[in-house]
């Protein structure tokens, strides 16, 4: 079994990425309780962060990959406790040592592949525009109004390749002026920092932001709430600040502007739900 302690160097990550709100735990367990993990398993937060502020984190254990980060946790601790930041940051460290126990194992080769490829399925960074062609679709110029970034999933998955081109139709229908980067795009990096890869998340993040500077990006339309929340939330850390919507809400725009039109009834209540 492998531990890092006493783990001068986890207690640094973790004061770095605000985690010193650790220390706040009076080990009351609530998070445990509503934590969702705990109605198909047994998986203790409580414990991990009790182990992390004596600094004797297993790196090596499976618990460490376990938080979705879900985010209830965190809005229900009543001393503030960072989990995920916090829980994050020992990622940081297992993936610092290169240890993955064996269900996190798929990460090394999801970095290796966003490195050399920009997204995470191991596919050619030359296929991402496949799912536009044929369709009426431009590479983006300074003078559109907008920059449409499907995502990795949408430019490569054979089954969501149909929504980014049911969006792009709906676009050209709206009169939206947009165009897409194609191949110049990379991968926004939500879920590789979720993982601790900082240092590969950054690089994506350059990457792109230098790419929308280059080819004067100013609005970007996402299909994905992982781009979406990457791109306003976390993109600004780097002196940046994009106009980002996410598609629900341009619709919503363009029915409310009447730049859309219903022409059939469907007669069924709908909730969207993206199911990433
Ligand atoms: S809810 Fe907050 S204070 Fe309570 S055990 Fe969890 S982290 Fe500690
Ligand atoms: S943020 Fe993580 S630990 Fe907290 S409730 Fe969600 S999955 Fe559980």
């Amino acid at each position: 079994m492998e531990t890092a302690a006493p783990c001068r160097e986890i207690i640094e990550v973790i004061k770095e990425s605000g985690g010193e709100a650790f220390n706040l735990c009076y080990q009351c367990g609530l998070c445990d309780a509503v934590c969702p993990w705990n109605r198909v398993r047994t998986f203790s937060m409580r414990k991990l962060v009790r182990q992390a502020v004596f600094g004797l984190t297993e790196i090596e254990e499976e618990d460490l990959w376990l938080c979705t980060t879900c985010g209830i946790c965190p809005k229900r601790c009543p001393r503030d406790v960072k989990q995920i930041e916090s829980g994050v940051s020992l990622r940081r460290i297992a993936t610092e040592y290169g240890v993955f126990p064996a269900s996190a194992k798929p990460v090394s080769a999801v970095s290796a592949s966003l490195s050399g490829e920009g997204n995470p399925l191991s596919e050619g960074r030359e296929k991402r525009a496949a799912w536009a062609e044929g369709q009426s679709v431009k590479t983006f110029t300074e003078e559109m109004d907008i920059l449409y970034f499907p995502g990795c999933y949408l430019c490569y998955d054979p089954r969501l390749m149909k929504v980014a081109r049911a969006t792009a139709k709906i676009l050209n229908l709206s009169g939206t002026k947009f165009g897409i980067l194609g191949s110049k795009e990379s991968c926004c990096g939500e879920s590789i920092r979720k993982t601790g890869n900082e240092e590969l998340f950054k690089r994506l993040a350059r990457e792109n932001i230098k790419t929308f500077i280059e080819n004067g990006v100013k609005k970007i339309l996402v299909s994905s709430p992982h781009c979406f929340h990457t791109f306003k939330n976390e993109y600004p850390e780097f002196k940046v600040n994009f106009d980002v919507v996410h598609i629900s809400q341009y619709l919503l725009e363009l029915i409310g502007g009447g730049k859309l039109d219903f022409t059939k009834e469907y007669k069924k209540k709908v909730t969207y739900h993206y199911p990433c």
